[in-house]
C-alpha cells in the first residue's frame, strides 16, 4: 500500500485546489482539533484530502519518480537505466549477501534503485539505456535521499512491452555550481580545472574489488580473507565555473578518462609521483564537461561532486545553443 506522508498530501492538495499551503494547514489543524488525538497529522491531512475531494494518486496512471515518497511498499514504477554500478559483496555481523544499484530515470527525475541478495542477478543483464519495469519495490531513506529498493518479493521486467519513455529521458540535467543540491543523481557540470591533486592508490581484493583492511601485516578481504592486494585510485581536483568552485572526484575509470590514460599506465604514477607531474600541468586550465552526482561532505560542511564521466575540451555550449535558436526562430517565421 502507498503510504504518503504530510508533505505531499499538502503539495497535491495544493496542485488539486486554489488554496495556499497556509488554508491547508490551517483546515489540517482545525480537523486535528475536531478529532482530539484520534487521528495523527497526517491522518487528518488524508481527511481533508478527501473531503475536498482530491486524489492522492491516480490509480489508474503509472507511479512517477517525483512523487515517489519514503515509506512507500509495493511500487511499481519504469524507467530508463542511466547507470548501474558494479555488484558488491556485504557482510555485517548479522547478515551477508551482495548488493548492488542502479539509476532510473523518468520524465520527472532520477532515483536510485538497490538490488539485495538474489535480485543482485538483474543487475548482470541490466545496461544504460534499458527500460526497466520495477514491481513490489520499497522506498527507503538514505541519508536524506529517497531510494527503491528491492527486496524478496521485489522484480523487474526489463525492456517491458507496452512502456514507452520519451528519448530525452535520462540526459543529465545541466546545471551550474551554484544550483547543485546534495542527492542529486545525473547532473552535468562544465567547468575549468583549476587544481589537481595526486591521485591517491589503495589496495583492493584482487576478487571482489572492495577495500582491504590491513590486519597484522596482511591485507584481508572481509569476504575473501587474506588476498594479494590489487590497487585502484581516486583523484580530486577543484573545478570552477566563472562564479563558483567545487570539490570533484574522480574514482578509477573517471580518472583514466581525465588523464587520457589507461589503468596499467596510471598504476605506473604508483611509484612514480613525478610522473604525474607532467599530466596535472596540461591539465590545470581544461574545460571539462562532467557529468556525476552531488554528495554532502559532512566533515567539511560542503558539497562534492562524484564524476561518473568526463570530457575534456567539449565543443562549446553556446555555439550549439545559438544556432538551436537561430533554427528556431527560421520555423516560428
Ligand atoms: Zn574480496
Amino acid at each position: 500500500m502507498l503510504k504518503p506522508d504530510y508533505d505531499f498530501i499538502v503539495q497535491k492538495i495544493r496542485e488539486a485546489t486554489n488554496l495556499s499551503e497556509e488554508e491547508i494547514n490551517n483546515k489540517i489543524q482545525e480537523k486535528l482539533e475536531a478529532l482530539k488525538g484520534l487521528v495523527s497529522k497526517t491522518g487528518a491531512a488524508h481527511i481533508v484530502a478527501n473531503e475536498l475531494n482530491v486524489k492522492l494518486f491516480d490509480f489508474s496512471g503509472k507511479l512517477q519518480v517525483k512523487n515517489i515518497v519514503i515509506g512507500m511498499q509495493d511500487v511499481e514504477i519504469a524507467g530508463k537505466v542511466v547507470r548501474v554500478f558494479p555488484v558488491r559483496e556485504y557482510s555485517t555481523p548479522n547478515r551477508s549477501g551482495r548488493v548492488g544499484s542502479f539509476i532510473i530515470a523518468d520524465e520527472t527525475g532520477t532515483i536510485r534503485v538497490v538490488a539485495w541478495d538474489d535480485k543482485t542477478q538483474y543487475l548482470e543483464k541490466l545496461k544504460e539505456g534499458d527500460l526497466v519495469l520495477i514491481k513490489s519495490g520499497y522506498v527507503r531513506d538514505n541519508k536524506g535521499v529517497k531510494e527503491v529498493h528491492l527486496g524478496q518479493r521485489a522484480s523487474i521486467v526489463i525492456n517491458p512491452e507496452n512502456v514507452s519513455i520519451s528519448k530525452d529521458v535520462g540526459k543529465p540535467l545541466q546545471k551550474k555550481i551554484s544550483e547543485l543540491k546534495p542527492g542529486d543523481l545525473n547532473v552535468e557540470l562544465l567547468a575549468t580545472i583549476i587544481q589537481v591533486f595526486e591521485p591517491r592508490f589503495f589496495e583492493v581484493c584482487s576478487v571482489c574489488g572492495k577495500r582491504l583492511k590491513l590486519v597484522d601485516g596482511n591485507y584481508v578481504c572481509e569476504a575473501h580473507g587474506v588476498v594479494e592486494p590489487s590497487y585502484s585510485y581516486v583523484l580530486n581536483a577543484f573545478l570552477d565555473d566563472g562564479e563558483n568552485t567545487i570539490r570533484c572526484v574522480f574514482w578509477r575509470e573517471a580518472v583514466q578518462k581525465l588523464l587520457g590514460r589507461n589503468d596499467s599506465e596510471i598504476q605506473g604514477l604508483r611509484q612514480d609521483p613525478q610522473g604525474f607531474e607532467a599530466l596535472k600541468q596540461e591539465l590545470l586550465g581544461t574545460i571539462v564537461k562532467v557529468t556525476g552526482r552531488v554528495v554532502q561532505n559532512k566533515t567539511f560542511d560542503r558539497l562534492e561532486f562524484i564524476a561518473n564521466d568526463v570530457i575534456k575540451n567539449p565543443e562549446p555550449p553556446s555555439i550549439q545553443e545559438s544556432s538551436t535558436q537561430a533554427s528556431k526562430t527560421e520555423t516560428d517565421m
